[in-house]
């Protein structure tokens, strides 16, 4: 597929923009956040353009997921964080910002600040079953 030029992240593939890039191979580049969250925030790319998990082909997926990790105990290891964030967007709705997939690591520390812990609020049971119902049917 050719690289959309408009797109920031294929521009990074092709060097077109720099970047601190960390390690790459055939399906992915992973480099430094250039808006870091915290210290060590990395972000894991496709090569090809694919806009987000709805249409990157799985086998592309499966061969990037092990990079993810790779660079997860990295970040592990250099910054000893007391925990780490695998973040993925998916559309403008869960705030993505680069239409291109990527994942983040984030290093987290207890006390980041950071909100991106939910509450857990008990759900009504007869609604998440209602819904477990719905999505069996398109997975079936
Ligand atoms: P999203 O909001 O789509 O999940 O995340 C996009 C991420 O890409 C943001 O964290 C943003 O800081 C990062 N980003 C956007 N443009 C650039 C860039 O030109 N270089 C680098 N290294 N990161 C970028
Ligand atoms: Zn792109």
């Amino acid at each position: 597929m050719a690289l959309p030029y408009h797109c920031i992240f294929c521009r990074i593939v092709s060097r077109d923009v720099p970047s601190y890039i960390l390690t790459e191979d055939e399906d992915c580049i992973a480099f430094m956040d250039i808006n870091p969250v915290a210290p060590g925030h990395v972000l894991i790319i496709s090569k090809h353009h694919a806009e987000n998990i709805f249409d990157i082909p799985a086998p592309t997926l499966q061969r990037i997921m092990p990079v993810v990790q790779r660079v997860a105990l990295a970040v592990n290891a250099v910054f000893l964080p007391d925990g780490i964030n695998l973040l993925q967007a998916n559309g403008p709705g869960a705030a993505q910002s680069v239409p291109h997939f990527h994942v983040h690591v984030v290093p987290r520390w207890s006390n980041d600040g950071l909100g991106m812990n939910w509450p857990l609020r008990p759900g009504e049971r007869s609604a998440i079953e209602a819904n477990a119902e719905r999505l069996r049917a398109v997975l079936r």
